[in-house]
């Protein structure tokens, strides 16, 4: 899967267009899923990443926040973009934003509690009332495909008083924080804006009808759900099994539980019966450890507490993401040297749904950060050679590796990755009896030398200092020459 978005993608309306255009490089690349940016309007208009969620029945068609396209582009070229992929049998993911609404059209004066915002279940002094920038009529698409509106009794708070000209966390009166969310800060059901409260029958009633208008509309093959932990557990528990029934087909989920709490991820994963998978945060700050200890990261603990190593059916792996970026709200970007590194572990094993990010594929020019260095190699070698039994050789501090015995319907299939945190060195590692007598090279080209498999399928593979090399059969080459269109 590639996730196909940056946070700093130029706002000039013309990613959809650019995406219909990859699809085919896309394919070629060894892409099978690609996740799409939310697709309506924001609040910040024309300059909307997507996540400030206006109005998502205007998919960049009417002439809301000052413009009718988003950022990315008008609805036309959205259709035509998911149409090419497709085609190019590529699985289109859709982002999913449920938790919260901005940009309201109007306003109303409600009665709070005011939270304290350290433990949003400690009311602070008497109800008051606020104005609050609660009310969204949509005048800009005047009803069409849904004239549901909102107001103030379809959310459970807010953290802005209009009138006051403050801000808080405010707790409608009446109303009360969903039953279960993350207990970070008491409750994390508020995260921002106007906070949906997934209890309310009208809000359960326009999250289903509008899932399902955006299934007839796009026909995506999947879905990744937004900031899951701040929405009541049973919520997407009822609202997926819906969108599956509706759309006939096994759509693949993801949610983004933002936590390196294994305990967390899993406890949903219960809750939600095992619906959706979830992005294996622990796994990406376990990488962010490993590549800022100057070496000294305990190399066989990398999987520890990583929902790759605990369900790993329900994992999709990463390495970073558009909040993970320099200038992000969870900064927390995996330094260059160690990317290959991480991608490699994504990438290569057996366990896992890896997901590359875009900044990382293409670079990120706004930061003046280039494309992760091989990664168009290990994308080609997952697609071609990584197959067959695994062996697990994370048995040292820093010099760890793993290998892929290959099969019978993959030519010249059958990999071994050997890498280091530290200093470099060699490795004696088990790529199976099918391949004796085979010579396997260095298919990231930090090693000059070839190793001859032996008799007994084992081979002693090398690696540089702070390194990964990935070995491959010395005719396998479809790796070669794979480059970024
Ligand atoms: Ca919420």
């Amino acid at each position: 899967m590639m996730q196909y978005f940056e946070w700093y993608l130029p706002d000039n309306g013309l990613h959809w267009k650019r995406l219909a255009k990859q699809a085919p490089a896309l394919k070629k690349a060894g892409i099978n899923m690609v996740w799409l940016p939310p697709a309506y309007k924001g609040a910040a208009g024309k300059s909307s990443v997507g996540y400030d969620v206006y109005d998502m029945y205007d998919l960049g068609e009417f002439d809301q926040k000052e413009t009718v396209a988003t950022k990315y582009g008008t609805k036309e070229d959205y259709l035509q973009a998911i149409k090419m992929l497709q085609k190019n049998k590529v699985a289109v993911i859709c982002d999913v934003v449920l938790n919260h609404r901005m940009g309201a059209d109007g306003t109303e004066d409600v009665m709070v509690e005011e939270e304290l915002s350290t433990d949003r279940n400690q009311d602070i002094g008497d109800q008051q009332q606020i104005r609050a920038w609660t009310k969204f009529t949509f005048p800009g698409r005047a009803g069409k495909y849904s004239d549901f509106q909102w107001n103030a009794s379809h959310f459970s708070g807010t953290d802005w008083d209009d009138a006051g000209q403050r801000g808080g966390i405010f707790r409608f009166a009446g109303k009360t924080w969903n039953r279960e969310t993350d207990t970070e800060n008491g409750n994390y059901d508020y995260l921002m804006g106007a906070d949906l409260d997934t209890d309310q029958p009208e809000v359960i009633k326009e999250t289903h009808d509008w899932g399902r208008w955006y299934q007839d509309t796009v026909h995506m093959d999947g879905l990744r759900l937004d900031a899951v932990k701040h929405i009541g557990f049973d919520f997407y528990r009822d609202w997926i099994r819906d969108m599956r029934e509706y759309a006939k087909k096994d759509l693949f989920i993801v949610g983004e539980y933002w936590s390196k709490e294994l305990g967390k991820l899993t406890h949903y994963l219960d809750v939600t019966e095992r619906n959706l998978s979830l992005f294996d945060v622990p796994l990406h700050f376990k990488f962010l450890e490993a590549a800022t200890s100057d070496g000294n990261f305990d190399m066989r603990t990398i999987y520890d507490n990583t929902l790759t190593a605990a369900d790993p059916e329900h994992a999709v792996t990463f390495v970073d993401n558009h909040d993970t970026q320099p200038g992000q709200a969870l900064y927390s970007f995996i330094p260059a040297w160690f990317k290959p590194h991480a991608y490699a572990m994504i990438l290569l094993r057996a366990v896992g749904t890896p997901c590359v990010f875009y900044g990382d594929y293409y670079g990120i020019p706004h930061d003046r950060i280039d494309p992760v260095g091989g990664l168009t190699t290990l994308l080609k070698i997952r697609e071609c050679y990584a197959y067959g039994e695994e062996h697990l050789y994370f048995d040292d501090g820093s010099l760890v590796g793993f290998t892929r015995e290959g099969d019978a319907e993959h030519a010249d299939s059958g990999i071994a990755v050997l890498l280091t945190d530290s200093v470099g060195g060699s490795k004696r590692m088990y790529v199976g009896t099918s391949l004796a007598g085979q010579r396997m090279v260095d298919a990231m080209g930090k090693r000059s030398e070839t190793v001859d498999i032996g008799e007994d399928g084992w081979g002693e593979f090398v690696v540089d200092n702070g390194s990964v090399s990935v070995w491959v059969i010395e005719n396998a080459q479809e790796y070669l020459y794979t480059t970024v269109e």
